[in-house]
């Protein structure tokens, strides 16, 4: 084992990434950049039955796009595409220095492991067929016995195999749990001390028929030969430890650190984190209009804080770094709470300078959007979006949000009913009157002053004097046809000169 830290992420292409995996990358990145180690990528598809078309290309883009590229790898990007690999994967689009490991391109270095386990006597061929051991299984739950290979071919002589296997009969390795164990000890990193009883477990699978490993085999072999120095994982798998480390035992093996991580829960806090609660891919979010530092942030804190009476919240990627460390990993799970997602999203999205903002909006294909299919072509520059953004900005929660709660602004006329230009019980002539002032005043104002948010807002408030409801609410309803609407400053900044006298005219020949 390396004394250098040395950890991976090691997804199996069974799906798209989800806030699982963005955790488990997240905590081993930032271990790995604070105790200047390395990270590695590593994709495990040894069970071809579960692979998922573009998972791997996913996985890839993924780490990319959260600035967690791998920091080792067996080639150059240059070789890589030119490799087999790509034919087998052809939506690589790959812009970091390191390809994945890939497990498939390596079957004989778990094959070699499996029989050398086989020649020491720690590991057998299995002929049984997935028939006889339903039929097992069956007979077992009805003693209400837990599942449990029965190790028919455990003794098997090295003859009978042989010639089975020549007429072709299909054979699995399976891992001989040891006789003369009874509990196995571990300390896990985040779980401490925890025991197992090895009576409990199964002469697990270790190679398949059709050559491949099993996940078992598998991971320890990388994890050995890639030197790795600690693994931090879902909990799902700390099941499986006691086999994982009865394989490092007998093949002589040290064992890594390893941690498991704690179960992230719907937001009910009782069942684990699923697609009951909505669907939980990145990719899903990312179209939601999240931010990949909010989702980052959000995301190292399901399970984790910066400990020491530390209420800070708000975490940028290299900060996240500096404070990381295992002792302040929970052991219970984490809710996912979606409300709390949103709120850190506004939050960077109120940090954000306009130019930032709208250089986020336009690479989420804001303009791509149902909502702005409909807006015309001058509604969509970045002198109006911008100015959108603007007024936006303090509210919004999600990029997806942007101009939908404004519709008025981009429409080209307004439908309203003339009685919601009055304010409280004024007449018709009161409102007119209010319009007519507001019209004589915009149309006086200087050039300059339409540039400028606050001075139109000064003005307007001059103007109205003591009498704000009577003066400025028709006006907002005149530019906006909406009673809720950002102020009317506001909207005649946004609206721009023209446009804002012309919905005026409109409001007062409403009222004629
Ligand atoms: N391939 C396993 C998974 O996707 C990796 C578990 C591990 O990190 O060892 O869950």
């Amino acid at each position: 084992m390396s004394e250098k830290v040395r950890v991976r992420f090691a997804p199996s292409p069974t799906g798209f990434q989800h806030i699982g995996g963005l955790r488990t990358a997240l905590y081993n990145y930032l271990f790995a950049q604070k105790e200047d180690g390395v990270f590695i990528l590593r994709i495990e598809d040894t069970d071809q039955k579960r692979f998922v078309a573009g998972a791997v290309e996913n996985t890839i883009a993924f780490l990319e796009n959260f600035g967690m590229a791998p920091q080792e790898g067996p080639k150059f990007q240059k070789d890589f595409v030119n490799d087999l690999l790509s034919e087998k994967y052809p939506g690589i689009v790959h812009h970091g220095s390191f390809a994945p490991y890939i497990q498939s391109e390596g079957l004989a270095s778990y094959q070699e492991t499996a029989l050398r386990l086989v020649q020491e006597n720690k590991a057998y061929y299995c002929f049984c067929t997935a028939e006889r051991l339903a039929i097992l299984h069956d007979e077992q739950s009805k003693e209400k016995r837990a599942p449990k290979y029965d190790r028919l071919c455990k003794n098997l002589s090295a003859l009978e195999i042989k010639e089975r296997k020549e007429k072709g009969e299909a054979a699995v390795v399976r891992f001989a749990i040891p006789g003369n164990r009874s509990a196995i000890k571990a300390r896990d990193l985040i779980h401490d001390e925890v025991i197992f009883q090895a009576e409990t477990l199964d002469d697990f699978i270790i190679l398949k028929s059709d050559g491949y490993p099993t996940y078992h085999l598998a991971h320890i072999v990388d994890d050995h030969r890639m030197e790795i120095s600690h693994v931090l994982r879902a909990v799902e798998w700390l099941p499986s430890l006691p086999k994982h480390i009865l394989l490092y035992e007998a093949l002589g093996w040290p064992l890594p650190f390893i941690g498991h991580l704690p179960t992230i829960l719907g937001s009910d806090g009782k069942k684990k984190l699923s697609k009951r609660d909505g669907d939980v891919s990145i990719e899903y979010f990312e179209k939601a209009g999240y931010l990949r530092e909010a989702l980052i942030n959000f995301v190292a804190l399901l399970g984790w804080n910066p400990g020491k009476g530390s209420t800070k919240e708000i975490f940028s990627l290299s900060e996240l770094v500096q404070a990381f460390d295992f002792a302040q990993i929970h052991k219970a799970g984490a809710v996912f709470d979606l409300k709390k997602l949103d709120w850190m999203n506004a939050q960077y999205l109120k940090k954000l300078s306009i130019d930032e903002l709208y250089e986020k909006a336009i690479a989420f294909d804001l303009l791509e959007s149902e909502f702005f299919s409909t807006v015309p072509a001058i509604k969509k520059s970045e002198a109006f979006l911008k100015k959108i953004l603007a007024v936006e900005q303090d509210r919004l929660v999600r990029l997806s949000d942007i101009g939908i709660h404004n519709p008025f602004f981009f429409a080209s006329t307004l439908s309203y009913d003339a009685s919601l230009l009055h304010w409280k019980d004024n007449d018709a002539t009161m409102t007119k009157t209010a319009l007519v002032q507001a019209e004589k005043l915009l149309s006086g104002l200087d050039e300059t002053i339409w540039d400028d948010a606050e001075l139109l807002e000064t003005k307007l408030l001059e103007a109205a004097g003591d009498k704000k409801g009577d003066f400025l609410s028709p006006l907002r309803v005149a530019l906006t046809g909406a009673e809720r609407s950002p102020s009317p400053a506001q909207a005649v900044w946004v609206l721009g000169k023209e446009e804002a006298l012309l919905r005026i005219k409109n409001a007062i020949e409403k009222l004629a």
